[in-house]
C-alpha cells in the first residue's frame, strides 16, 4: 500500500493536530486504500481558531486594500504553479479525474480580482438640514466559511478571497470527503504573507466543527456551500445562537427543456456533459431533461451514445473523464436512487456492461438514463448527486414550464430552441437563479450573480457580487450646523 499523507489544522499560522489528537481516514474511492489521516477538529479547536481570527482582525482590517491584496496575489500564483499537485490530491480524496481539473483556472482569477477590488464605498447624504450624513461599509470581524467536497479549491477561492479582501479574518472548514486541497492551501498561507490568524483552516465533520462554527457566538457571518439539508441546520443554529448573517449556495435539481426546433445534437452533447461531468456530482447539473415529444427518440439516441462513451476508471489517468463517486456514502445513495428509479421509470438505460455494476472494488457508477419517470417520485424530486438523469417529454410550452418549475429547487435551468422570442418568454418564467439559453450548466459567467431561488440558496456570488456578503453597513449621522444641508 502506498504511503498515506498526514495533514494538520492551520490555526494562527501554525500547523497543528486536533486538540485531542483525533484523526479520521480518507479512503481512495477508486483503490479503496488509505490516502490520508486528517485531524478531526474539536469545538476547542474551533474556539482557538475563532480567537486567533478575532485577535488578527484589528491589524488586518486596518491595512490598505493594496496591502491586503499582496498575499492574495501570491496565492493566485501558487495555485497555478502547483496545479498538478492539487489535481492529484482531489483525485486521491474524492476521485475527481485529473483530466477535468480546471479549478486553478477559476481560483487564480478570483484571488487576483479580489486582491485589487476591495474598495467598498458607502453613500453620503446632505438631505437632513444641519447634518452631513454618510453610510460606511465595514467588515464583520470573524467570518466562518464552510465548503463542500465537489470542487474544494473553487469554493475556497470564491469565498475566502472576497472575505479577507474586505478586511475580515476567516475560519474555513473543509469537507470531510475532500480536505486535502484546502490543507495544501493552508500550508501556503504564511508563505503567501497572510499574518497569523487571518486565514485559519480546519478539517473535520459537519456535526462537530461545522456545527460549532454555525452556533459560535463570536462568528458574525457564515458563508456556506453545500446541501439544502445542511443549509437548513445552519440557519437554525444561527437563529438559536447570535443570528449571524448566513449566505447559502445549496442543492439543485435543474431542468433542461429541449424544444423541437432546437439543435438536437448540440442539446444532447451539452446536457449529457452537464449531468455526467464530475460523475454527476454537480449542484447545477441538469438532472431533469424535458424533450418535446416529436424529437424524443432522436434526442435520446444521441444522449445515450454520448453517455456510453464516457471514459470510466482511475481518476489519476489522463484519458479518464469519469471517476468514482466521492465516497461509499455517496455511492450507496446513488445506487439506492437507481433502484428506486427502476420502479418509477417506463424504461431504464444502464450504460454499465453486463456484470460490471457492483463488482468492482472502486466506487464507479456508470451513467443511468431513466425515461418517462413519474413526476411525483423521489427520483424526480430529490437531488441524487450522481450520473443519473431522467428524460421526460412535454407537448406544449406551458406544460414544459409547469414541469420545469414543479420543484423545491431553483439553481440552474436550461432551454434549447431557435425561436428567440420563445427563449426569452420561457426564460423569464423559469423559477431559477440562472437560466441557460441554448447552453446549459456549467456554462456561466464570473461577473453575473451565481446562486439559487427557492431551496437552492439565499446568496449571490460573483466577482461583482460576493464582496457584499462580507460587509456590514452603518449609517453615521454627523450633526454639522453650518455645513450640513443641500446648500
Ligand atoms: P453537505 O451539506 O453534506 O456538506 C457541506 C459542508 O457542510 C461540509 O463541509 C460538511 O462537513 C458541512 N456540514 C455538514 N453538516 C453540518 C452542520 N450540521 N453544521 C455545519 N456544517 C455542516 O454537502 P456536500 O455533500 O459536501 O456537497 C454536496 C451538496 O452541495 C449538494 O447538495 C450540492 O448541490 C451542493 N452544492 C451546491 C453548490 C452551489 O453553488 N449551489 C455548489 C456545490 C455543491
Amino acid at each position: 500500500m502506498a504511503a498515506h499523507t498526514e495533514t494538520q489544522l492551520l490555526i494562527n499560522n501554525k500547523l497543528v493536530s486536533a486538540s485531542d489528537n483525533a484523526t479520521f481516514d480518507i479512503i481512495s474511492p477508486y483503490t479503496g486504500e488509505l490516502v490520508a489521516k486528517v485531524p478531526e477538529a474539536t469545538p476547542t479547536d474551533v474556539d482557538t481558531a475563532v480567537a486567533a481570527a478575532e485577535a488578527a482582525f484589528p491589524a488586518w482590517s486596518s491595512l490598505s486594500p493594496v496591502e491586503r491584496g499582496k498575499p492574495l496575489k501570491n496565492m493566485a500564483e501558487l495555485v497555478l504553479s502547483e496545479r498538478d499537485e492539487l489535481a492529484k490530491l482531489d483525485a486521491l480524496a474524492m476521485g475527481r479525474p485529473v483530466s477535468t481539473y480546471f479549478d486553478p483556472n477559476y481560483a487564480a482569477p478570483h484571488f487576483n480580482y479580489f486582491a485589487e477590488a476591495a474598495y467598498p464605498q458607502g453613500h453620503t447624504s446632505l438631505n437632513t438640514p444641519g447634518f452631513l450624513n454618510m453610510s460606511l461599509r465595514q467588515p464583520f470581524g470573524v467570518v466562518a466559511i464552510i465548503i463542500p467536497w465537489n470542487a474544494p479549491l473553487v469554493f475556497f477561492s470564491k469565498k475566502v478571497a472576497p472575505a479577507v479582501a474586505a478586511g475580515n479574518c476567516v475560519v474555513v472548514k473543509s469537507s470531510e470527503k475532500a480536505p486535502l486541497t484546502p490543507w495544501k492551501l493552508s500550508t501556503w498561507i504564511a508563505k503567501c504573507g497572510f499574518p497569523p490568524g487571518v486565514i485559519n483552516v480546519l478539517s473535520g465533520h459537519g456535526h462537530i466543527a461545522g456545527a460549532a462554527l454555525a452556533s459560535h457566538m463570536r462568528v458574525r457571518a457564515l458563508s456556506f456551500t453545500g446541501s439544502t439539508r445542511t443549509g437548513r441546520a445552519i440557519q437554525i443554529a444561527s437563529a438559536q445562537s447570535n443570528l449571524k448573517k448566513v449566505v447559502f449556495e445549496l442543492g439543485g435539481k435543474g431542468p433542461a427543456l429541449v424544444f423541437e426546433d432546437a439543435d438536437i445534437d448540440q442539446a444532447a452533447i451539452e446536457t449529457e456533459n452537464s449531468i455526467n461531468w464530475n460523475s454527476g456530482q454537480t449542484c447545477m447539473a441538469n438532472s431533469r431533461i424535458y424533450v418535446q415529444e416529436s424529437v424524443k427518440e432522436r434526442f435520446l439516441q444521441a444522449f445515450e451514445k454520448l453517455a456510453r462513451r464516457r471514459s470510466m476508471g482511475d481518476p489519476m489517468q489522463k484519458d479518464v473523464n469519469h471517476g468514482p463517486q466521492a465516497d461509499r456514502t455517496q455511492f450507496e445513495t446513488v445506487r439506492k436512487y437507481i433502484q428506486l428509479g427502476k420502479e418509477v421509470a417506463k424504461d431504464t438505460i444502464d450504460t454499465s456492461t453486463e456484470g460490471e455494476a457492483g463488482e468492482s472494488k472502486s466506487l464507479l457508477v456508470h451513467p443511468v438514463i431513466f425515461t418517462d419517470v413519474a413526476e411525483d417520485s423521489k427520483v424526480a424530486k430529490e437531488e441524487i448527486f450522481g450520473p443519473v438523469v431522467m428524460i421526460n417529454t412535454f407537448a406544449t410550452e406551458s406544460e414544459a414550464i409547469q414541469k420545469a418549475n414543479d420543484t423545491e429547487f431553483g439553481l440552474y435551468a436550461a432551454l434549447y430552441t431557435k425561436d428567440l422570442e420563445r427563449a426569452v418568454r420561457v426564460g423569464k418564467k423559469l423559477e431559477s437563479g440562472m437560466v441557460g439559453i441554448n447552453c446549459t450548466s456549467p456554462t456561466g459567467c464570473w461577473d453575473l450573480p451565481f446562486g439559487g431561488w427557492k431551496g437552492s440558496g439565499t446568496g449571490r456570488e460573483s466577482l461583482l457580487d460576493s464582496m457584499e456578503h462580507y460587509l456590514e453597513v452603518k449609517s453615521l449621522y454627523i450633526r454639522a450646523p453650518g455645513i450640513g444641508g443641500i446648500v
